[in-house]
């Protein structure tokens, strides 16, 4: 059961047609892959979220201190990457190398033992979880809402009930576009917004008034990650739950975020934020706190895997006989490489995705077509 191999590629596919948020253009996908494999020929597999190239020379940085450690021992082998990147990473996309081969030891370590990550983390409080739709990015600067009856259609049709679009184009554009939306969707379905960050406090102070009315979910990173104490003056000044958290690292980033009472929801990628290991002490923060988590995910499509066994082993917040729901998030926009590279695939039913039960993530990769993906 020890590191004998540790593998990191990088992945790109080429957009048919690119796509605008608030803060640049996406022409292709691009994710790191990682796959580590023992002595006796098991393998895992993990991935970072961030520039691929960048946490691809993390992963290399990292393997000379990791090669022959037992799998078994993942908080040790957690602290020893943490103390080799600690002078020069504590945020930032080295985390998301240690947090790629984080993610591989946990699907190895549930392999060996034969348990799914979510059942290595202390068992499931939940089977299913409600997906919901990230799309609604911006075709065109000139008309960025061209599409959306098309594609939140699309969405209705596969039974999601919830679905967050993308905001940050300026006050105006926004309320017309979430206007639009919700005449489309109607009531009954959980509408959010993701800001990524495009607004002043005083600005995301005007915006929010100006939603109450469409019932919104919640109201993602408004602002930049840094104000803290903005994020909380916002927080009280509307009656929209405020979440952010993508952006943020470690137990001590996501301390910041609740000693500031900053958010309503925390919202780590366990591929950026520290991996599996780091993700459970946050998600312990967030219960003293009283805070719900709900994990950004983007990427090849792993991480929503992740995702998946993770919050099955959230703790109930509040306990009571009948769990709330919780959300996690499936991107639905152009990504080949999540629609071929992982198996098996994901199926919406009745609303909600079952936890996968297969030992570690409980998924595989199709190598051959990796290849094709291969940069
Ligand atoms: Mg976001």
């Amino acid at each position: 059961m020890k590191i004998k191999k540790i593998e990191s590629f990088v992945l790109n596919d080429k957009l048919s047609k690119s796509f605008y948020f608030s803060q640049w253009e996406y022409k292709e996908r691009v994710c790191c892959l990682v796959k580590i494999t023992t002595d006796n020929g098991e393998y895992g597999w993990g991935e970072g979220y961030g520039p691929a190239n960048i946490i691809k020379a993390g992963i290399d940085f990292l393997k000379p201190i990791l090669i022959g450690m037992n799998i078994i021992d993942n908080e040790v082998i957690w602290s020893k990457m943490y103390a080799r990147t600690l002078d020069y990473a504590r945020k930032g996309v080295l985390m998301a190398s240690v947090s790629a081969i984080d993610v591989a030891i946990w699907d190895l370590k549930g392999k060996l033992l034969n348990l799914p990550v979510s059942r290595l983390l202390g068992g499931r409080h939940r089977e299913k979880i409600k997906p919901y739709a990230t799309g609604l990015y911006f075709s065109s600067l000139e008309n960025p809402s061209k599409n959306y009856e098309n594609e939140l259609n699309q969405y209705l049709k596969k039974g999601f009930k919830a679905i967050k679009m993308k905001i940050g184009l300026g006050i105006e554009t926004d309320l017309k576009n979430i206007h639009y939306v919700r005449k489309v969707i109607g009531n009954d379905i959980k509408l959010m917004v993701d800001a990524n960050h495009a607004y002043s406090f005083l600005e995301s102070i005007e915006l929010s008034k100006k939603m109450e009315k469409y019932d919104i979910y919640w109201f993602e990173e408004p602002l930049s990650p840094e104000f803290y104490k903005q994020y909380r003056e916002l927080k009280e000044k509307t009656t929209i739950p405020i979440s952010s958290g993508e952006c943020e690292y470690l137990r001590f980033g996501f301390h910041q975020l609740l000693e500031n009472q900053s958010v309503d929801i925390i919202q780590p990628d366990i591929c950026s934020c520290g991996g599996i290991t780091e993700a459970k002490r946050i998600s312990n923060l967030a219960s003293t706190y009283g805070i719900d988590l709900i994990p950004h995910t983007w990427g090849s499509g792993l991480g929503i895997y992740v995702a998946l066994n993770f919050m099955s082993n959230l703790e109930p917040n509040p306990t009571r006989l009948i769990d709330k729901d919780l959300y996690v998030e499936y991107d639905q926009t152009e990504n080949k490489i999540r629609e071929e590279l992982i198996l098996p695939k994901l199926k919406i039913k009745d609303g909600y995705i079952e936890v996968p039960s297969k030992p570690g993530l409980g998924i595989d990769i199709n190598e051959e077509k990796m290849d094709s993906f291969k940069i």
